[in-house]
């Protein structure tokens, strides 16, 4: 059995590169960070708990990189640069079977997002992953959600409702509508368990976009966050969602709550003045990001929806929320 401080070393220690942010990483009694002058920190952290936000067999190289990308999502929902995370975990036991690959996982998606693992805790106990992460961004051009303005229009990045669909078939909900083979729902499972952070596209919206936010409990929950916070309200395109490729071959009623009310696709919902459509789209081109019109902001309170006639549509939507869902 590896000690605490084995562990740490053997799966968790790299040396941070000498020309970035870092000054000092994993090994003292706290990191260095060395922010650009002038910028603003944003900070960020999420917890996963077997059981409640992945399976307790999940494999482990995918909940790596699920437990990270979660976090760069909501700097990415900031228009923030990562700079680097901490990483508190507690484990059942300290097996390298699962701990290597879990390493792998989440380190390749540091690398790849040049954002390095600076400290942490270790601790034995049932399964739980907390990661703090830190960005930076610029003075007045952080992408909140209270800033969404009458008459914006409400954009999406990439597709929506996929992940949900995949849990769908976990779960084997909905078996009398699903129309899901074995290498759908496969596709559909590496959206639920392997999320791509929009980081480059946050990034490109600072200064284009009013408001955003990242969608992880669902389009109609998370976009209620900044309808609330911006004290308006929004017209819905509900034909106009950008839909997963494998919920597109599902029957309309599926299509439309996964969509709608699916969580853990983590695409941002952001929202943008009609002049810059052009730049949200340049925006898009350049992150290599799909990016859908899918509403406008109104002055009228509450989320109306609205079907490719632009009647009213009445569905039944709930999103997720730990302490009212069982
Ligand atoms: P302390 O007792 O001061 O809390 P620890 O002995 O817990 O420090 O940790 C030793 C060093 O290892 C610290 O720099 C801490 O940030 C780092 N560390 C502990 N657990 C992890 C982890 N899971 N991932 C990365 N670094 C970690
Ligand atoms: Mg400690």
């Amino acid at each position: 059995m590896l000690s605490e401080f084995d562990l740490i070393s053997r799966y968790f220690t790299r040396a941070p590169r000498a020309d970035g942010p870092i000054a000092l990483g994993v090994g003292d009694d706290c990191a260095l960070l060395i922010p650009t002058a002038g910028m603003q920190l944003a900070v960020s952290s999420d917890m996963l708990v077997a059981g409640r936000h992945f399976f307790a067999d999940v494999d482990p190289y995918t909940l790596g990189h699920k437990s990270l990308a979660v976090n760069l999502s909501d700097l990415a929902a900031m228009g923030a640069r990562p700079l680097g995370f901490t990483l508190a975990l507690a484990l059942p036991e300290a097996r390298a079977e699962w701990l290597a690959p879990f390493a792998e996982g989440l380190l390749a998606l540091a690398d790849a997002y040049d954002c390095e693992l600076i400290g942490g805790d270790t601790t034995k106990g049932p399964l739980n992953i907390c990661i703090t992460i830190f960005g930076e961004t610029l003075p007045g051009q952080a992408l909140r959600r209270d800033a969404a303005q009458v008459d914006d229009d409400i954009w999406v990045s990439g597709t929506l409702g996929d992940a949900r669909l995949a849990l769908a078939g976990y779960r084997r909900e909905f078996a009398d509508q699903l129309v899901l083979s074995g290498e759908d729902h496969a596709r559909a499972a590496t959206r639920m368990h392997q999320p791509t952070p929009r980081v480059a596209l946050g990034l490109a919206l600072r200064g284009i976009a009013h408001a955003a936010i990242d969608i992880s409990d669902g389009l109609v929950g998370d976009l209620g966050h900044i309808l609330e916070r911006s004290g308006v309200g929004a017209t819905l395109s509900v034909d106009c969602l950008p839909l997963g490729p494998v919920l597109m071959h599902q029957p309309q009623t599926l299509q439309r709550q996964f969509a709608l009310a699916g969580g853990d696709d983590y695409e941002l919902c952001f929202t943008a003045p009609a002049s810059k459509r052009e730049a949200v789209l340049a925006a898009g081109r350049v992150c290599d990001t799909a990016v859908t019109r899918i509403g406008y902001i109104v002055d009228l309170p509450g989320l109306h929806l609205v079907d490719a006639n632009d009647a009213a549509l009445n569905l039944p939507l709930t999103s997720f929320d730990h302490f009212s869902t069982t």
